[in-house]
């Protein structure tokens, strides 16, 4: 039983969403027939005054419809019956002669939002989890039981497009303020709350809301709303704009015929390669949360205490994140003003957090007291995990690591946050080198999700699987790799940058550069992420990198030229790009570069070619990751990369996308650029292989 039906003696009945053995309520097919059946037994009640939907669980009420069962049967008469059915449930639950309350504490999203739609009122706790919203556009499909018809009635339309086309999830106060919801309550009293509207009766219909929403405007706020869009998704993602032409369309119908639309629009875009792909995404994150180490399982120990040596950018943004979410940590650095940038660099993000609603003030004082800034050597025998984040010099790292080991406990997990350096040579001078780990998380470390696991050869299983469950604990996502140069996502990631300079060197404009990745699908141009990560910090890793791999993609003098010149990217106001001082001014060209620049082959080749010498030089890299098992599956390399990176996540990762050209394809455009332009890109003996013996990355599907 999915769904509890109880009668007070108020008149008001109960229907609590308690999905058995599961942390979250969600929708399949039989939780909406249960649903359906109980809405009969109500309809059936002479003596009912109302009706208060609410959620057992302690930070969902409902997360939305199971993916997993209906990823199953991808057939359209399949999931047209389902959206049929929640359609049928939730327009019957929106005519029960009665009012109806949604009681919303914890996330709110997709179906479970598309519920509380169909009621007369909705009233949202104050609790932090409490998240609503539509996010079915980030899937690549739509709001479909009756989302999309609904919200615009309810919000108005330019404030649901806002919500839908950018699958937005509301805090309960910001969910007030768009009218999503009508009140809201501390959990303690929010039934209570719900209850009181049950004496309103049922909603009135509703009133025309304003002008926007007017027939006359509406075509405006499409074309507004079609240019936003096309804006940020440069046309790659057809799931909202499908949206924004059934919220408009449905707005000037009835009903019946709105959820016609909706369910047309879904069935259509269900079958998109860009949905596949994002649902994938969603697959390959649930996968990350469980993984884990075969052969490690259950070998490390629980982490109550953490210890952070470094509180520069890293360091300071691991302690807030692991502060944040409860952990005690000792923040180290060698002195006393390093501390207090550390310092205040996490009480910056926790400010930030506020203002975004992510954390209260209280929260936020309380997590901030989390972290014991110290300069002087104390011990660590009480601390269960050391993460290292100084500076990235092997020599430092190792005596740092020396200075652990004596230090902390026997027990005691020692982490780095190397970004490249191998994790057995900064074990290597240990008694106990196997306590040594590698957990790389992303820059920030507040928005990055992904957080690589280093295994050295000689890391032991514990030390593995403490990290890991860690890692997981503090709602990261993990991706196990080897201890192999730039392990995974760096290792990819480099070869593209440095191909991004070499064009430009060869006389190919930065914007022309920049813009053709963004056109891809990358979530910025290569020249100005380098301009964003630094320039002497992407030749440092791109030196590193070629003088440690067998097959480096050789670099060029051009960003050691611009160092010269003082010009380090954002961190110096100049690099590929110049940045204004002034806040919210845009970045423009450095217009002083054309002395780094000579009339090579780039100049002259087409968009197409430029392309793919930046694209196919990271699947070839892509490829030699998996023939070096430095990553395990194809589901890692794509994963790491689409969240360590943003790579067009529509293609599904560098992988997905070797599969969708065809694997013989790439091999035969690397061999061409190999022959034409140089022979670092002939391909790797695992995709010849592949293309021999007609192989892909993935089953077909
Ligand atoms: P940073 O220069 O901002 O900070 C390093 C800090 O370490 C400084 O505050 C310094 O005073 C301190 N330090 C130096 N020696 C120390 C010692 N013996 N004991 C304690 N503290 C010491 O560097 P960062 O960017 O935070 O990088 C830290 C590590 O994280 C490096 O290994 C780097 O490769 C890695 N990393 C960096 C990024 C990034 O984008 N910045 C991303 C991932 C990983």
């Amino acid at each position: 039983m999915n769904i509890s039906l109880t009668f007070g003696a108020d008149g008001i009945a109960l229907l609590t969403f308690d999905r058995p053995d599961s942390s979250a309520n969600i929708f399949d097919v039989p939780t909406l027939e249960e649903l359906d059946s109980h809405l009969a037994a109500l309809e059936a009640r002479s003596d009912l005054k109302g009706v208060v939907l609410l959620s057992a669980k302690p930070k969902i009420f409902v997360a939305g419809a199971d993916l997993n069962s209906f990823a199953k049967n991808l057939a359209p008469e399949a999931l047209g019956a389902v959206v049929d059915l929640g359609h049928r449930v939730f327009t019957r639950l929106e005519r029960l002669p009665v009012p109806s309350v949604a009681a919303i504490n914890g996330v709110c999203v997709g179906g479970g939002c598309e519920v509380t739609l169909a009621c007369d009122w909705r009233v949202a706790s104050l609790d932090k989890s409490t998240k609503i919203g539509l996010p079915e556009t980030q899937l690549g499909i739509l709001p479909a039981w009756g989302g999309s018809v609904r919200l615009p009635r309810l919000i108005g339309l330019p404030a649901a497009l806002g919500l839908i086309l950018a699958g937005k999830q509301l805090v309960a106060q910001q969910a007030q303020k768009a009218g999503l919801v009508d009140d809201i309550a501390h959990p303690e009293y929010l039934l209570a709350a719900a209850k009181k509207f049950i004496a309103k009766g049922k909603r009135p219909p509703p009133a025309p809301k304003g002008l926007m929403n007017s027939a006359l405007l509406r075509p405006i706020v499409a074309m507004k709303a079609r240019k936003d869009v096309l804006a940020k998704t440069r046309g790659h993602y057809p799931a909202p704009l499908k949206a924004l032409e059934v919220c408009v369309t449905a707005l000037g119908r009835p009903l019946e015929a709105g959820l016609a639309l909706e369910r047309a629009a879904f069935l259509e875009l269900v079958q998109t390669p860009e949905c596949r792909n994002l649902m994938r995404i969603f697959f390959l994150q649930e996968r990350a949360k469980k993984l884990k180490a075969s052969d490690a399982d259950g070998a490390g120990r629980k982490v109550a205490r953490v210890a952070v040596i470094g509180a520069g950018i890293m360091g300071s943004g691991i302690a807030q994140w692991t502060a944040a979410r409860g952990y005690p940590v000792l923040m180290k650095d060698v002195a006393p003003d390093a501390l207090a940038k550390g310092l205040k660099a996490a009480e910056k993000i926790f400010r930030d957090g506020v203002k975004r609603r992510a954390f209260t003030a209280a929260e936020a004082t309380t997590g901030l007291d989390r972290i014991r800034p110290v300069h002087t050597d104390i011990t660590l025998a009480g601390v269960d995990l050391v993460i290292e984040a100084a500076v990235e010099k092997l020599e430092l790292k190792q005596k740092i690591f020396q200075q652990l080991e004596t230090r902390a406990g026997p027990q005691t997990v020692l982490a780095t946050n190397t970004s490249a350096l191998s994790i057995d040579a900064i074990a290597g001078g240990l008694a106990d080198p196997g306590r040594v780990v590698g957990i790389h998380f992303f820059n920030p470390v507040h928005r990055m999700q992904l957080v690589e696991i280093v295994r050295g050869p000689r890391t032991s299983p514990a030390a593995l699987d403490t990290a890991l469950q860690f890692v997981k604990a503090i709602g990261k996502l993990p991706v196990l790799v080897k201890d192999s140069p730039g392990f995974l996502v760096n290792r990819i990631l480099l070869p593209y940058m440095v191909e991004s300079v070499r064009l430009f060197q060869e006389g190919c404009g930065v914007e022309q550069i920049d813009r053709l990745m963004l056109d891809f699908g990358m979530p910025m141009g290569p020249l100005r992420l380098s301009d964003e990560v630094g320039l002497d910090v992407a030749q440092h890793v791109a030196a590193d990198l070629q003088s440690r791999l067998p097959r480096p993609v050789p670099i060029d003098d051009t960003l050691v030229r611009m160092m010269t010149k003082g010009w380090l990217g954002r961190k110096s106001g100049t690099g590929f790009y110049v940045f204004p001082s002034k806040k919210g001014a845009r970045e423009t060209p450095n217009g002083q570069l054309a002395f780094l620049q000579t009339a090579g082959k780039g100049r002259t080749q087409d968009a197409a070619t430029l392309t793919d010498r930046m694209v196919l030089v990271m699947v070839n890299e892509a490829a030699r990751v998996l023939e070096e098992g430095v990553a395990g599956a194809p589901e890692d390399v794509d994963f790491g990369m689409i969240f360590g990176t943003g790579w067009a996540p529509f293609r599904g990762g560098p992988l997905h996308h070797a599969d969708t050209l065809g694997v013989a394809e790439i091999v035969g455009r690397l061999e061409k650029l190999a022959a034409e332009v140089a022979p670092y890109f002939a391909p790797c003996d695992q995709l010849k292989e592949m293309a021999r013996a007609r192989r892909s990355f993935y089953p077909a599907q």
